[in-house]
Parts: structure tokens; C-alpha cells; sequence
């Protein structure tokens, strides 16, 4: 890691500049003063603005994009990444994960392995170029308080779970979702000031382990709070018998782990229509996979101004449907880019969940694709205001990716070309957090 104080300016020049939300910039630079952005520019101009004692620094054959913006993922059950790998079956892999969760016990020991993993899931988002992140968490009084010092922009969504008989849970996670770790973020928490680092949020985690009350509940305490909300939504093709049915095999596992009662009962309706008619979707909502979501859902999200978050190679690990991702954005629903966690995901890259889409999208236009990795995440965690973009007055949060090595096609997007981008290094708000050891 090297560190450097935010306080000093810089102008950081590269091969290209993708400030994104405006065309690249060839042979382009980014002045830095104070961990904000004065400006974006060709370099030949900026040099001739920016004062000679200015410290310069050249990126040769990179790419300077905005901090990448990780929507989606569970810093937390990093620790049990390699232990429970996705075979093609969510409702069995949920189950090995529950097990090993169960096995796990709690107590000092776990919350400290707990810290330890949310300390390296900052690390490496950092390592990735990943400078935002909307994390789930269902141990937010331990989680939140290194997420707070961790620097990265983020939402920290306290994970709320009660169905069947364990309905009865429901006031105590509410209480530790929506309180855990706040107290304890302190200083570091600048929730309440003009430019925050760390927000809160409430995450009923999906149709099927909250009963349609629980959700609600999580949406009236979110709403006076204006806390973002975020669901696991028709993430399997189960999902909608559940809910219209009260029937399947999500029925089946809630009877297998023993909290099934005659209080899950049919909905009649799709998880789309059940979360829509309990206030769930609006601009400050975001609904985390929706692989089974059709063309025919778009006008409601978009209507809502709902955000989908897509995790491309979890998405690819579970086997499911082609993800409707293209037919969501082409009617205006915003769509962005995540991780989800370390079990289902070989590493928290965003950069390389973009070469995978690119790789297996090769038509979607570049300006689409950096946007989904970038402003789309921005806007979805609603830090719009602060992330996503490079732009004069903005928080400088940079990212700085090679370009292939071959040499032979140097355009920007060329860089998730590569399975996995290489990241050259990474600036928070102004100070750089990252650098690669590999020459080039
Ligand atoms: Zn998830």
C-alpha cells in the first residue's frame, strides 16, 4: 500500500482519460488539489494551466477512469469464500451457506474473523480499482465501523431475515439492522455532513425469507430515515411460485430448515408485483440480481426509478437465463454492476465483472458498459453527487487501469479486453491508497 497525503495536488497524466457522462480524452490528464477534482482535460492544456510546482505524474499505456462502484456484495461472508461454491442450485447452495453459518456458532472469535474480512474485502475493492460499494450486512455493529474507516465511499445495508416461526425475530433484527454500529462509526461517520463517506440502509433480504410484514416494516423505518433500501429480488426461477403459490422449492427449504407455519401464505402476485404493492420501489431502492425479470417489468422500474444491480459471473456460476440487463437499460431502467460476496465470486472486481459482460456482450456500446461499472453504481447508492464521474469540483477517486500489453489496439475500452484488467493504481479522495508492484 502507499499512502499519500490527500492534501497535496497532482496532475495524473495517461494514455486516456474516461471521465465518463463525456467523451475520453486521448493523451488527457486530471488535476488534483486537496482530494478534489480542479479539472479534467487534454494534458497539453492542463500543463500549461497547472503550476510547475505542481508534482506531475504519468501513467505510460493506462487508462484513468473514476473510481469503480461495487453495488452489490456481502463484505462479510468473505470468510467462508472457497467453502461453499455455487453448483447451479441456489436453494442448495443457500442451504450449505446456512450450515456453515450455523456450524460457525458466534461469539468474540467470529466477530473478530468477521472484522479481519471485511478489513481485507476493502483492501482488495481498493486493489480492484473499486472505490464505492453497496455491502450487505447481517452483523452491522462490526461491520460498519471498518467500513466507516476504511475511506470508500459506501451504503451499509443492515440485513433484516424473519419468516414463519421465525417471524417473531423480526423487532430485533429491525432494531439491529437499523442501529448496529452506528454509534460506534463516531467521527468517522460523516452521515450527517454535506459530503458523506458512509451511509445506512435497510436490507429485507428477499420474498422469501421476510414475510410481506417485514417488509413493510423495513420500508416505513427506511423511508422517514431516507435510507436506501436494498432486496434480493427474482434472483431464482422458484422465486414467483413462492410468492403467487406459497408453493415450490423455496416453500420446500423454508419447511427443511423447520420455520414454516401457517403464517406464509400465497400472495397471488409475482415478486415484483408483491414488492411494488408493499412501497418497496423508488429512486432510492435497489434490487440486487433480478436475473428472472422481463422487458415486460421495465416500465414499472423505470416508472419507480427503481436501480437493478446484475453480478455478472455469480450470475454465470448459478447457471441461470441469459440476465435481461440489455432489455431493462433499453427502457430506461438503471442497471449496474456487482460483486455480490466472495462464496459465489472468485474476487470483488468490478473491472473484471466488465470484461466478463464484454466478453460475453461484445455489441454493447463501451460508453454503456464503463457507465454500468461507474455512474449507474453512483446513482443507485445515491452517490451520484460524489462518485461514478470525473469531474471538476467531484471527489477525486481515480482508477487507474493498463492498457493490453500487445500493444496493438489502444483504445480505452481495450483495457476489459484483458480477463482480468489490471489495475495500476488507486486514489481516494485524493491520496493514493493503491499502487502495483508489477512493472510493466
Ligand atoms: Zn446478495
Amino acid at each position: 500500500m502507499v499512502d499519500s497525503p490527500g492534501d497535496i495536488a497532482e496532475l495524473v497524466r495517461a494514455t486516456w482519460v474516461v471521465p465518463v457522462g463525456m467523451p475520453a480524452l486521448r493523451n488527457a490528464a486530471v488535476w488534483v488539489i486537496e482530494g478534489r477534482i480542479q479539472a479534467v482535460g487534454s494534458f497539453a492544456e492542463l500543463d500549461h494551466l497547472c503550476p510547475k510546482t505542481v508534482r506531475r505524474r504519468a501513467f505510460v499505456d493506462s487508462v484513468i477512469f473514476p473510481g469503480f462502484v461495487n453495488a452489490h456484495t456481502h463484505l462479510e461472508l468473505g470468510r467462508f469464500a472457497g467453502r461453499v461454491s455455487p453448483n447451479g442450485n441456489l436453494i442448495d447452495w443457500l442451504t450449505r451457506l446456512v450450515a456453515e453459518i450455523g456450524r460457525e456458532g458466534s461469539g468474540e472469535q467470529i466477530e473478530q474473523q468477521i472484522a479481519d474480512v471485511v478489513q481485507r474485502g476493502v483492501l482488495e475493492s481498493l486493489q480492484h480499482g473499486v472505490t464505492c460499494v453497496g455491502d450487505i450486512a447481517t452483523s452491522p455493529r462490526v461491520v460498519r465501523p471498518i467500513l466507516a474507516d476504511g475511506g470508500l465511499l459506501c451504503v451499509s445495508y443492515g440485513e433484516v431475515i424473519a419468516i414463519g416461526n421465525r417471524r417473531h425475530l423480526r423487532d430485533c433484527r429491525l432494531e439491529t439492522a437499523l442501529t448496529g454500529g452506528i454509534e460506534a462509526c463516531g467521527s468517522s461517520n460523516v452521515n450527517k455532513t454535506a459530503r458523506p463517506r458512509m451511509r445506512f440502509g435497510l436490507s429485507p433480504h428477499s420474498p422469501y425469507t421476510c414475510e410481506p410484514r417485514t417488509i413493510e416494516f423495513c420500508v416505513q423505518a427506511a423511508d422517514p430515515r431516507k435510507w436506501p433500501v436494498c432486496m434480493h429480488l427474482a434472483e431464482s426461477p422458484h422465486e414467483h411460485q413462492f410468492t403467487r403459490d406459497g408453493a415450490g422449492p423455496f416453500a420446500e427449504y423454508l419447511k427443511m430448515l423447520g420455520v414454516w407455519d401457517k403464517s406464509v401464505r400465497p400472495t397471488g402476485k409475482s415478486p415484483l408485483e408483491l414488492v411494488y404493492s408493499l412501497g418497496v420501489l423508488g429512486s432510492r431502492t435497489l434490487l440486487a440480481h433480478g436475473n428472472y425479470l422481463t422487458a415486460q417489468d421495465a416500465p414499472l422500474l423505470a416508472k419507480t426509478e427503481t436501480s437493478i444491480v446484475y453480478c455478472p459471473r455469480t450470475h454465470a456460476a448459478f447457471g441461470h437465463d441469459p440476465h435481461p440487463f440489455r432489455e431493462l437499460a433499453s427502457k430506461r431502467v438503471n442497471v449496474c454492476v456487482g460483486t455480490d460476496s466472495l462464496v459465489s465470486n472468485p474476487d470483488l472486481s468490478i473491472p473484471a465483472e466488465l470484461a466478463y459482460i464484454r466478453r460475453a456482450y461484445p455489441e454493447l456500446p463501451a460508453g454503456d458498459l464503463i457507465k454500468m461499472g461507474t455512474s449507474n453504481g453512483a446513482r443507485a447508492l445515491g452517490f451520484e453527487e460524489y462518485a461514478g464521474t470525473l469531474e471538476s469540483g467531484g471527489r477525486a477517486d481515480l482508477a487507474v487501469l493498463s492498457l493490453p500489453a500487445d500493444g496493438e489496439n489502444d483504445d480505452w475500452v481495450s483495457v476489459f479486453d484483458q480477463k482480468l484488467p489490471k489495475v495500476r493504481a488507486t486514489m481516494l479522495a485524493g491520496r493514493w491508497v493503491y499502487e502495483s508492484r508489477a512493472a510493466r
